[in-house]
């Protein structure tokens, strides 16, 4: 049971930018096969929270993921320790073929010239993550002529060959028509089965269906936590997000 251990403790994470505290004592806890939404409104601090666990942004407390301290590490060695992210535009080399892409991504991990690889030695891992992201048929496709929501998913496909088993999600369907959505949805769930997946979304309607748990962040803290229905029924949610 290699990943039985890889969830994600946070304890007591501050962050503060010249005074002003954006994060201020948050404890998490995420584990394998939850499907965890981060939620609240602008400035509650969720983007640096995310900054904060994958090095970009300098903070204080414990972040523990696999029982590995990324506190005080470098960004590198936090990619490293299993840790991958998104951000709300996907970044993806336009001009290659999703192989390509998910060949490079693959390929930073091992350290190997991939690139110059022929197709027929496609590695498992990466034949695997593009059935996962339901690419497989546009493999050669450059990314460049990718949709929105195909190029997000391909992001997603370069975490998993990149052997990220915390999966940390800017927004992920910002922009996605509601078929891409669902999908979307439904490729998060299955990640999550085996990876711990944590989603930034303000879309209500996409985290009503597929989050299995929320954490409501306001002020940099944690204001709610539990189900969808649990925290909708909290009266301190019900006042932050109607009470103003
Ligand atoms: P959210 O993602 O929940 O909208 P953020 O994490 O982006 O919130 O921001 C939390 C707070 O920290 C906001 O008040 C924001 O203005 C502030 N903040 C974020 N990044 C910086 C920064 N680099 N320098 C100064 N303040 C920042």
């Amino acid at each position: 049971e290699r990943f039985r251990h890889d969830y994600l403790e946070v304890r007591g994470l501050r962050v503060e930018f010249d005074g002003f505290v954006a994060v201020d004592g948050v404890d998490l806890t995420v584990t394998q096969g939850d499907l965890r939404f981060l939620i609240g409104p602008n400035g509650a601090g969720k983007t640096t929270i995310v900054d904060a666990i994958t090095g970009l942004a300098r903070c204080s407390g414990s972040v523990q993921f696999g029982r590995v301290e990324l506190v005080g590490k470098p960004a590198h060695q936090i990619v490293r320790a299993g840790v991958g992210r998104t951000f709300q535009t996907a970044s993806v080399f336009d001009e290659l073929s999703v192989l390509q892409n998910l060949d490079i991504a693959a390929g930073s991990r091992r350290g190997l010239p991939t690139l110059l690889r022929r197709r027929r030695s496609v590695p498992e891992e990466v034949e695997q993550a593009l059935e996962t992201i339901g690419l497989t048929a546009l493999a050669d496709s450059p990314a460049g002529v990718l949709a929105h929501g195909q190029k997000q998913w391909l992001e997603i496909g370069m975490l998993l060959v990149q052997d990220a088993h915390l999966l940390l999600l800017d927004e992920p369907v910002a922009g996605m028509s509601h078929a891409e959505r669902e999908q979307t949805g439904l490729l998060l769930q299955r990640i999550g089965e085996q990876r711990t997946v944590v989603v930034v979304e303000h879309d209500m309607e996409f985290l009503r269906t597929f989050a299995s748990s929320v954490t409501v962040l306001h002020q940099g803290r944690v204001l709610s936590e539990g189900t969808v229905a649990q925290v909708q029924a909290d009266p301190k949610v019900v006042e932050v997000y109607l009470g103003r």
